[in-house]
């Protein structure tokens, strides 16, 4: 008897590890900063859900299953949150804790920690220039979702950093910094077109790429931008070079991910995440 309740549970074991496939392990990290998959209803068409007003991507994990990919953002406290299908019905899903560090940078010009009324004004215009790339939402779907790195180059700081500018505290760090020389080539992560190239106080010489279903990256502080607006790139296309425009205290590349327009982690993406 004893044997036969050992055989089922081990059964049991086996059929839950194969609900969850891969993009599963590969994605869900339900943190503050991190993404949640969240297994919705079988029907035929794709499911659509919403999670704090922003549509999700849904795709059709292992040709079994649809799930939505949602972005946590990083001031999330941790607990229960939800996501909206189209007929309104709430789906739960559990968002646990996660510690980030303190991060202390010296910068020489000061105007790039406290910038004037003139360029405030010419900051604002860029942010909501950036927020409205972050918003838009393609059916397409992504070509990878293991996405490949953008540069050759280690890790150097990582997302979700609370930043110290000359003492004082600023947004933490939305991306992911990778340390290479100025000129390294840039790649696409995965497929997209690019929505936006902008050169902007904070950020530099910028490239927007949109992957689909809201699925966006945005490398900055290039030298040199490759693409323009409009552009279709295959995996793996060149978006430009590294370089140490706008607040950079030297060269390396910048890459943020957004899903549901939430900068999330984009260790996740390229399986380098540590919780
Ligand atoms: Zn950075």
């Amino acid at each position: 008897m004893r044997k036969l309740f050992f055989l089922c549970l081990l059964s049991s074991l086996s059929l839950s590890a194969l609900a969850e496939g891969f993009l599963t392990r590969l994605l869900n990290k339900p943190v503050p900063g991190g993404v949640a998959v969240i297994g919705l209803p079988e029907q035929p068409q794709a499911p659509r859900a919403r999670y704090r007003d922003n549509p999700l991507l849904i795709v059709r994990e292992d040709g079994t299953r649809w799930i939505a990919i949602a972005g946590i953002p990083l001031n999330t406290s941790p607990g229960t949150e939800h996501i909206v299908l189209a007929d309104g019905t709430r789906v739960p899903f559990s968002v646990k804790p996660r510690e980030y560090e303190s991060q202390h940078i010296t910068l020489k010009n000061q105007q790039q920690v406290t910038p004037d009324a003139a360029r405030l004004k010419r900051i604002q215009r860029e942010l909501s220039e950036q927020t409205s790339a972050y918003q838009t939402f393609s059916p397409r779907q992504p070509s990878n979702l293991l996405f490949d790195r953008p540069v050759d180059g280690r890790l150097s700081s990582a997302f979700g950093l609370r930043r110290f500018f000359n003492g004082e505290e600023r947004n933490p760090h939305s991306g992911l910094d990778f340390a290479a020389s100025a000129g390294t080539p840039i790649q696409t992560p995965a497929a997209g077109r690019v929505i936006l190239v902008g050169d902007y106080f904070f950020n530099g010489k910028t490239v927007f790429v949109d992957h689909g279903q809201g699925l966006i990256s945005m490398v900055c502080h290039l030298s040199a931008v490759d693409v323009q607006v409009g552009d279709e790139l295959e995996r793996g296309a060149k978006l430009g070079k590294v370089g140490a425009t706008g607040r950079a205290t030297g060269p390396h590349l910048h890459w943020n991910v957004s899903l549901n327009n939430v900068r999330v982690d984009p260790a996740i993406f390229i399986g380098s995440f540590t919780p």
